[in-house]
């Protein structure tokens, strides 16, 4: 679908940018690599290396334009004047996940949902890879994918991919395709339209032929909306904690999680068993399980792997229990959805810390925990003054903080013997922090200071 050769410009040296243009300059383009800001050393390096050319501090916009293809960084939104351009003139501009599949015949397993990527591309990847498959990790994750496929390393990928990143996929085919929930999130990047953002996450199964494989969550409304309105080539997967499916995967009455895949032996967990816990936890593991057994993996390796896997930081982190009261960094919960999970996952009461930059969020969905479990809330960021309109009639104490310090001592004050003080914010962090990793990562300062 595009072309093979001529000039490549890569907008954005970045990880996915060097990638992209080694990848490129292995396949025979003439590659240029531009970016408006600074490349950092490292990376320059690996140009210098590679003895690819590039600029920063600008954009030289005829040379830019002359090329046969763009590839353009995901940060680089489609409205700057340049990207505009391009289109106008008709050159392809295109992701570096769609310009990397093209290289490779590896399986590509690709994971998308407004929560749980990370925890279940990583949990994917730790199953498999336990389980013997030569298996990359890739997309929002990890290394590029582009540089991984140029050293042909890999007979699978798990791909984490993003809405942001779907949307700029045209010609793109999962292997595999996992949709894990679809709940409202970004709607400021998509007109405020929820089909919008719908729409998006579908485009995960776009291009799909028969033989590939659509796993989903048959609990979630809006996915379950979402399969009325979009062609489903592959064959599917449903997963579900409330029926039982078949075949699929379920709980069982013995809280034990069911997985059937055609053509496999039937694969059963107890929970209790699972090193994730909390029930957002079970439909992660059910995803990853229904990938794992489609791939034909034995229940002994599934089991050992879905029983010993450690999550990456920030996703409800066990910090440390100071006085009796235990401290949880849940810094990744950006969304309400998120919050909502952690709350029905731990134990009351909780001493909740949140806020931050709203995207619009809606609160209305906490009121009945935070009723019932929640003890405090302790507000961070700059403007809280939503979720003191949407949860101060709910909430026995609300106080603001002045810093992510200030809200852990106060927490800490609040919080009584067997409580839990959690860090789950609902919000974006760019008012007060870096990202959410400096967020969770003040936290867990602020805690192990107490
Ligand atoms: P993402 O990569 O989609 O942001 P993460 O795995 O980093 O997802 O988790 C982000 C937040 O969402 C964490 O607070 C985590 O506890 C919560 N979470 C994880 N899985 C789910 C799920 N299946 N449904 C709802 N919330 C989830």
């Amino acid at each position: 679908h595009y072309p093979q050769q001529g000039k490549l410009t890569v907008l954005g040296a970045g990880e996915s940018g060097i990638g992209t243009a080694i990848l490129a300059r292995k396949k025979g383009f003439e590659v240029w690599v531009s970016d408006v800001g600074s490349i950092s050393g490292p990376y320059k390096k690996q140009l210098l290396d590679a003895g690819i050319p590039f600029e920063e501090g600008m954009h030289t916009e005829s040379r830019i334009l002359d090329s046969a293809i763009v590839v353009k960084s995901p940060g680089i939104p489609n409205t700057v004047p340049i990207v505009q351009k391009l289109k106008g003139q008709h050159t392809p501009v295109i992701a570096e996940i769609e310009f990397a599949a093209q290289y490779t015949n590896a399986k590509l397993i690709c994971i998308t949902g407004s929560n749980g990527k990370s925890t279940t591309t990583m949990l994917t990847w730790h199953i498999l890879s336990q389980g013997g498959l030569n298996v990359g990790l890739a997309g929002n994750i990890g290394r590029s994918f582009a540089l991984q496929v140029a050293q042909e390393q890999y007979d699978y990928y798990v791909l984490e991919l993003s809405s942001f990143m779907l949307d700029d996929m045209e010609y793109f085919r999962a292997d595999v395709a996992v949709l894990l929930n679809i709940t409202p999130d970004h709607l400021d990047r998509y007109d405020h339209k929820l089909e919008n953002y719908v729409d998006s996450k579908f485009r995960i199964i776009r291009n799909q032929q028969p033989g590939d494989l659509f796993i989903y969550c048959a609990d979630d409304p809006n996915t379950v909306a979402g399969l009325g309105e979009h062609h489903v080539a592959g064959a599917i997967l449903p997963f579900s904690i409330t029926e039982k499916i078949e075949p699929g995967a379920y709980l069982n009455d013995n809280n034990e999680i069911v997985i059937n895949v055609p053509h496999q032996d039937t694969f059963t967990m107890d929970i209790n068993e699972l090193s994730l816990q909390g029930k957002h936890n079970v439909y992660n593991n059910m995803a990853s399980g229904l990938v794992a057994k489609a791939q034909e993996l034995r229940n002994v390796s599934m089991k050992e792997s879905m029983g010993s896997f450690k999550n990456i930081p920030h996703r409800l982190e066990f910090v440390a229990c100071i006085a009796g009261v235990n401290y949880i960094n849940d810094s990744k919960a950006t969304n309400v959805n998120a919050v909502w999970y952690a709350l029905e996952s731990l134990a009351p009461q909780i001493v909740l810390i949140m806020g931050g930059v709203d995207k619009g969020n809606d609160y209305e969905m906490l009121r009945d925990l935070v009723q019932t479990k929640v003890r405090a809330i302790v507000c961070i960021g700059k403007d809280n003054s939503r979720i003191y309109d949407s949860l101060e009639e709910d909430a026995r104490i609300i106080v603001n903080s002045s810093s992510m310090r200030d809200a852990v001592e106060i927490a800490s004050h609040l919080a009584q013997k067997g409580d839990t003080v959690l860090l789950s914010p609902a919000c974006a962090s760019f008012d007060w922090f870096k990202n959410f990793e400096d967020r969770g990562d003040q936290f867990k300062d602020a805690v192990m200071d107490l």
